[in-house]
């Protein structure tokens, strides 16, 4: 399996190949590279981004972001959750949007003025 390193602006191409339970890593120019192959052999995780709605005709989407990454298998079913959300608050930057998506918080990256 070859996949590009998404860490850092290196981009170094990875080869990755599984010998029994040991995961073998080449062309990785450090170790963040390295645990960015194996969880993306064992468990991909992703940032999502997206917009909710709200209740305020000045803004009607607010835009919101996962505080940490979700499994990549579970985007989807993170987009669903999030497209039933309403707010109802003048929330802040940083401000909560739902506490546990698939591990993470939902956050907004707005303030509703
Ligand atoms: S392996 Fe290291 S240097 Fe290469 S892209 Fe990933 S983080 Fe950057």
């Amino acid at each position: 399996m070859n996949i590009t390193c998404i860490i850092c602006p290196n981009g170094c191409r990875l080869s990755l190949r599984q010998e029994g339970d040991e995961i073998i890593v080449q062309g990785a120019k450090c170790k963040k590279g390295i645990d960015f192959a194996k969880t993306e052999l064992l468990n991909p995780m992703r940032s999502l981004t997206s917009t909710v709605a709200t209740v305020f005709p000045e803004m009607p989407r607010l835009p919101v972001k996962t505080k940490g990454e979700i499994p990549k298998g579970k985007m989807f079913e993170a987009m669903e959750i999030i497209r039933n959300v309403i707010i109802d608050k003048r929330l802040k930057a940083g401000d909560i949007v739902l506490p546990d998506v698939f591990g993470t918080e939902i956050i907004a990256t707005a303030d509703i003025p």
